[in-house]
């Protein structure tokens, strides 16, 4: 579904992802990780099409991003910002996409209620966003974009300011609603006990490159480096 070929991109004369090349196939749960400033968020920016590569392409479903108008990109993406609209209620912000355009208000009122509910954010629906906690309003991001049932979806550290328990709870609904709408997730995350539960593969980078990409069990039992092995062995 998502296919990366040789993207490379510095800024100001500084290599940050140095010929990236990566498939994910339609359907997978592929977690990208990697120590702080390895290049996760500029490779998601880029997979988004919110940021041009250097060289190199990067293709959805056959097509290429970056010549693709916003509109009809299939990506849909919940940043750490998570951006709210401040003017708009909860679930005004869940029933605000794409996808949701073509629906009926009744209906998106309906679907973005859903969503809300996965969230465990329904007794909140009438409330505007600066009146939710962090974690709340990080939960009313991912309510929309899974709302909008993106075939591919872009998720950066989306549970980072949970605490431990909704953190465990909403692992487990995401791996389910992304089940149900057998979408494509590639997922960013400092923490490698969800990296690990919840991927099919991992995606280790380091300064910029792929180190090692495989199955949780794969990188876990045969790391290719050295590095590799301190750095899932860091884990906890
Ligand atoms: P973290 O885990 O801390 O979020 P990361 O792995 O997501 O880090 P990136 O945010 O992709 O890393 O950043 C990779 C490198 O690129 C960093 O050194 C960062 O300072 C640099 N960088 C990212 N965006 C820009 C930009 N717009 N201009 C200049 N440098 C940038």
């Amino acid at each position: 579904a998502v296919s990366l070929e040789g993207v490379s991109k510095s800024y100001d004369g500084r290599r940050v992802l140095a010929d990236l090349s990566l498939e994910v196939a339609a359907g997978e749960f592929l977690a990208i990780v990697g120590p702080s400033g390895s290049g996760k968020t500029t490779v998601m920016r880029i997979i988004g099409g919110f940021e041009a590569p250097d060289a190199g392409t990067v293709r959805i479903a056959g097509e290429d991003v970056t010549e693709l108008p916003a509109e009809r990109r299939s990506v849909n993406t919940v940043f750490q910002s998570y951006a709210l609209f401040p003017h708009m209620s909860v679930i005004e912000n869940v029933a605000y996409g794409p996808r949701m355009r073509g629906l009926s208000r009744r209906d998106r009122r309906k679907k973005a209620a859903e969503f809300l509910d996965l969230v465990r954010l329904s007794d909140f629906a009438e409330r505007r966003p600066h009146e939710l906690s962090g974690g709340m309003q990080q939960r009313v991001a991912l309510a929309r974009a899974l709302a909008n049932e993106p075939t591919v979806l872009l998720l950066d550290e989306p549970l980072g300011a949970l605490d431990r328990k909704l953190r465990d709870e909403m692992q487990r609904e995401l791996r389910r609603v992304q089940a149900e709408l057998k979408a494509t997730f590639i997922y960013v995350t400092h923490d490698q006990d969800e990296a690990f539960g919840m991927a099919d593969r991992l995606a280790v980078m380091r300064e910029g490159r792929f180190e090692q990409i495989g199955p949780p069990a794969e990188i876990y039992d045969r790391p290719v480096n050295g590095w590799v092995s301190l750095f899932v062995g860091s884990a906890n």
